[in-house]
């Protein structure tokens, strides 16, 4: 019952973390509420997830994207940004120059499945799957963790990767700001009969937000965004009137349509937790960080945050060194808020230009197509925004 450290949520985050510290020598528990089932095959859940060239870096270096089969990933060479309906749209194009994909798209289950078998092999990690933490109490020398079942456990450092709405980073005192956008997003995976030929879309209808993502084959992910009450009325059509508004919506992009998957919802809500790091605790994934999904920067931030503690981590315990020092946690905590406070900040501005419809924001959301246009610097940087690739 006694630990170097207990990793709460055998998520993305968690389970990236967890594979971090194979080197570390440490004794290590990871907590997760789902059982051993749920997370040896997670089911389907709608997210395709953009990943950005250092994310899989991290990824291979800590074995989780090598057990993703070459057949599971969707490559985008292409980024298209429409505004309203002109006939006008920015463009990011490798295609000419032949270059690398600007983005590859993997499936969120399949991300899990893969983090987690990594994680399973981490020497001397104990998992305790179907078991909720209730309380965290942290401490100055040990902070203490109690499960649902009654049971107390103890740690030298505690790490919280228990979603955006994290109860352990309350139970440890971190305020966080949030954000409810009002908003729904809409996931789901469509067959078309038109090729998406590998270019994503994201396009700025007024009133909703509707993006393409291609997978393989003849098949996309069709993220609907749009306000909480409107939602309901699209997530309760029929299948085939779903799949006939979406091909609509599209103005026949992709020919005629076909729903090939449950749709799911989530409601859009940006979290950013004050601080990432206390006596004994530390945050990771989306109870650090939780993104809003447009710019797809959370999956991202979840390997980069947790690439940062696990390194800083490892590197103390195997030099004799104090792995749960304040110093060391605060130097976590200043990299990672460099890395995503920039982003967070710019996410939250975009979706509140392209989601307001007042004549001042369509103004300033053309303004600001034009200014892609015109600069090429400028357009990088605005469709790796605004369009899902993580370029
Ligand atoms: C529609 C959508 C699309 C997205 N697209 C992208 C994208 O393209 N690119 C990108 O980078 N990101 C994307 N994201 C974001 C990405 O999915 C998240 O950032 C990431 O999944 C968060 O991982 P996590 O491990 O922090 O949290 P979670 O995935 O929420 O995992 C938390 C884990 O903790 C467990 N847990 C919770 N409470 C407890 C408890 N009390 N006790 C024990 N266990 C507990 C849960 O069961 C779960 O297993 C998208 C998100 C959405 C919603």
């Amino acid at each position: 019952m006694d630990y170097d450290v207990i990793v709460i949520g055998a998520g993305p985050a968690g389970c990236t973390f967890a594979a971090g510290l194979r080197q570390s020598g440490l004794r290590i528990a990871m907590i997760e509420k789902q059982d051993r089932a749920a997370l040896d095959s997670p089911q389907y859940d709608g997210r395709e997830i953009a990943l950005s060239q250092r994310t899989i870096d991290i990824m291979d270096r800590y074995g989780i994207w090598q057990r993703i089969a070459g057949s599971e990933v969707s490559p985008i060479r292409a980024a298209r940004v429409l505004d309203g309906h002109a006939p006008a749209s920015l463009d990011f194009d490798q295609r000419p120059r032949n270059r690398q994909p600007i983005g590859r798209l993997v499936s969120n289950h399949v991300i899990r499945r893969a983090a987690f078998a990594a994680a399973r092999q981490t020497p001397d990690l104990t998992l305790m799957d179907g078991c909720p933490v209730v309380d965290v109490t942290p401490g100055a020398v040990r902070s203490l963790v109690h499960l649902e079942d009654g049971r107390c456990l103890s740690a030298a450092l505690v790490v919280a990767a228990d979603t955006r709405f994290s109860p352990a980073r309350r139970q440890c005192g971190i305020a966080a700001s949030m954000h409810d956008f009002g908003q729904t997003m809409i996931v789901a995976r469509m067959t078309h009969t038109r090729s998406h030929d590998q270019v994503s879309w994201e396009c700025f209808f007024y009133g909703a937000t509707l993006a393409i993502l291609p997978l393989n084959g003849q098949a996309s992910s069709i993220v609907l965004t749009l306000p909480h009450h409107l939602a309901r009325e699209w997530m309760n059509m029929s299948a085939n009137d779903y799949a006939r508004s979406i091909g609509e919506k599209l103005g026949g992009l992709l020919g005629d349509m076909t729903l090939d998957s449950e749709r799911t919802a989530y409601p859009l809500v940006g979290v950013y937790a004050n601080r990432f790091a206390g006596d004994g605790f530390a945050l990771v994934g989306d109870a650090a960080v939780g993104m809003h999904p447009v710019t797809a920067h959370g999956y991202n931030f979840c390997v980069t945050g947790a690439e940062a503690l696990a390194r800083r981590v490892t590197s103390a315990a195997r030099n004799g060194r104090d792995f749960r020092a304040r110093k060391l946690l605060l130097a976590y905590e200043a990299e990672h808020r460099l890395r995503t406070r920039p982003l967070y900040e710019a996410t939250q501005k975009l979706v509140q230009l392209y989601t307001a419809e007042t004549a001042v924001t369509k103004l300033a959301r053309k303004l600001v197509l034009e200014a892609g246009k015109r600069f090429p610097p400028a357009r990088m940087a605005i469709t790796s925004m605004l369009s899902r690739p993580a370029i």
